[in-house]
Formats: C-alpha cells, structure tokens, sequence
C-alpha cells in the first residue's frame, strides 16, 4: 500500500511529475496491500501455465505440417487427453504446493526488501535486475539438478519430471511436490541478491515460467525471439536431457550453456572427455556420454554399452562392462 493518498501527494514526495507507468500504478495500488500484490504471482502463474503452451497446441493443431520439421522428436506425438492429464497433475500441485508457498512466503519477500512503492525502476535497472536473476538462477539449479541426478535424488525426486522422454510445454513444472519446493529457492536467491520492486519480481515470475515452458515445448522454433540471447539453450538443448532420460549426466543447465560447457557436462563436451581423452566427466555416468555420441553421429551404436572406462560407472552405480540402458528410440534418425 503506497503512503500516498492523492496523485498531488506521490509527486510532492518525488519531487517531480509521475510518468505514465508511475500514475498507472499509483492509481493501481495506492489501495492494495502489498501482500495482496504480492500474491498476483499465483493468478499470473495460473494464467501463464493454462495459456502460453496453448500457442504450441495450436501450432501442432492448425499447422502440423508447417512445422514438423522443427519438432523435436517428431515420432512422438501425445493424444489431447495425455496433455489434459499432464495440465490436471500440475494445477492439482499448484494447489496443493504453489499456491500455499506462495501465501506463506511473503515475510521472506518483505524481509529481504522487495518494495512497492514509487518511484518505479528504470526499464534498465528492471533488465539489469531480470538478467541477474537468470544468472543466478541458471547457476544454482545446475547443482541442484546434478544433485537430483544422483541414485538417490533421481529414484526419489526427479524421476517424475522424466517420465516425459519427448517434453510438451505443459510438463515443464510436472514434478515431485519436493522438487518444485527446492527449485523455489534458485528462483527466490536473485531476488534475494539484488531485491527489486515488486513489478519486477512479476515479471520475474512470469518470464522463468515462460522460459521454462519454451523449453519443454518439443519445438525448436527458429523465429523464437530467446535465438538472439548469448549462451541460451532452448528447446532442443533441454530436450536432448529428457529424450535420454534417467540415465542422462549432461545438459543440466535450465536457461544457459555455459555451466555444461565448464563443468564438462554440454553433450557435445562429455563426448569429447571420454572419446578423446579417454576420460571420465567428473561426477558423471559414462553411459550417458556414450549415448551422447551415438545421438550426435545419428550412428546406431552397439546395445552392448560402452566401451570400459577406468573408473567410470553407469547412473546405477553399476560398473562399466554391463548392460547399458539407451534412451527410447523416438528420435527421428
Ligand atoms: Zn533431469
Ligand atoms: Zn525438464
């Protein structure tokens, strides 16, 4: 709620006239407390999710033949009613776990500064804050994905974000109740960081949920505006973890490229550690870099698993020499 009662007030208090975004707001809020605007994030989260991947529904509907060739996994295609199965399960989680860490969230928004008082930000400290908060994002859930791909966090956790080999723009936030908790906190660290105005924090809310869904839609548009961002990796990059499945080590980043590409894990990279180098990505399954070479090639390589790198071991913790377990075949080859 703004300490202003009247325009006249805000603009005595800046010392100058509102602009048009300052008088929107000003006659937006002045009467709202800032835990009602707060919680805005659930209805823009609601309405985000239930639309934007309709745009990919009706690509697929109206112009299926258009884009075909941009489509990911393009053997894959899921009925109306696996979608609206996957559409149910998430707003059932939203209910049951979003909306409610949402409504008790807010004394830790409040504490590390989020305002919402005038003046507004300039556009440029909004971008300035947005790209920090992708960067810190992008940092801090490369870790924690990496940490869900062990045995343990793979076989309790993440399995349920895999379930889906070739994703769909509805399954980006289809997870385990616990890992969208802890997938909270990689989004609230930037914010945390450097605390912005609470429009900036909608839009922060808005544009992860709309990167996120670009990301599983299935579909490497090439007039997607994301293209023109340095180091961003996309649909087909995030799609290439899922089509490999629960044996994947690499492409864990969820917005950039460079962390697989320090740490070893970009699929392009695990091939060349262990193909060239003849040596094991740290941390990392050597299958997964074997199926990485096979997916690269287009080459059909042998069932058998790959050839015995010393000190390398599968996802199972099994050592290399037994049977490898390879992605569906759902790739178009
Ligand atoms: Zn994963
Ligand atoms: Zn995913």
């Amino acid at each position: 709620m703004l300490p202003f009662k009247t325009l006249q007030e805000a603009e005595s208090a800046i010392g100058r006239s509102l602009t048009t975004a300052e008088t929107i707001w000003f006659n937006y809020s002045a009467n709202k407390s800032d835990y009602y605007l707060y919680c805005h994030n659930i209805l823009f989260l609601f309405l985000i999710f239930s639309c934007v991947p309709l745009y990919y529904l009706f690509l697929e509907f109206f112009f299926r033949k258009s884009i075909q060739s941009y489509k990911i996994q393009p053997k894959v295609n899921l009925s109306l009613s696996d979608v609206f199965r996957c559409y149910k399960v998430v707003i059932r989680m939203f209910i049951l776990v979003v909306g409610p860490l949402q409504l008790v969230s807010y004394p830790s928004v409040k504490m590390i500064g989020i305002r919402t008082s005038l003046p507004l930000p300039s556009l440029w400290v909004i971008l300035l804050q947005l790209g920090t908060y992708f960067i810190v994002e992008d940092y801090t859930n490369y870790w924690i994905h990496r940490f869900l791909h062990c045995k343990w966090g793979y076989e309790k956790i993440h399995k349920v974000h895999h379930e889906y080999t070739a994703p769909i723009g509805f399954a980006a936030p289809y997870a385990h109740w616990l890992e969208v908790l802890i997938l909270g906190i990689p989004s609230f660290l930037g914010p945390a960081i450097a605390p912005g105005h609470m429009i900036t924090l909608w839009l922060w809310i808005a544009f992860r949920q709309i990167e996120a869904i670009e990301t599983h839609s299935g579909y490497d548009l090439p007039w997607s505006i994301t293209k023109y961002i340095p180091f961003y990796g996309g649909a087909d990059y995030h799609d290439y973890h899922h089509y490999v499945g629960g044996q994947s080590q690499s492409n864990f980043a969820s917005v950039f490229t460079y962390c697989d590409y320090i740490y070893g894990t970009d699929k392009v990279i695990s091939v060349l550690w262990v193909f060239i180098f003849g040596l094991q990505v740290p941390f990392c399954n050597h299958t997964d870099s074997y199926t990485a070479a096979s997916y690269l090639t287009g080459l059909s390589l042998s069932k058998e698993g790959p050839p015995a790198v010393k000190g390398a071991s599968n996802a199972n913790g099994e050592q290399n020499g037994g049977s490898a377990t390879f992605a569906k075949d759902c790739k178009d080859d």
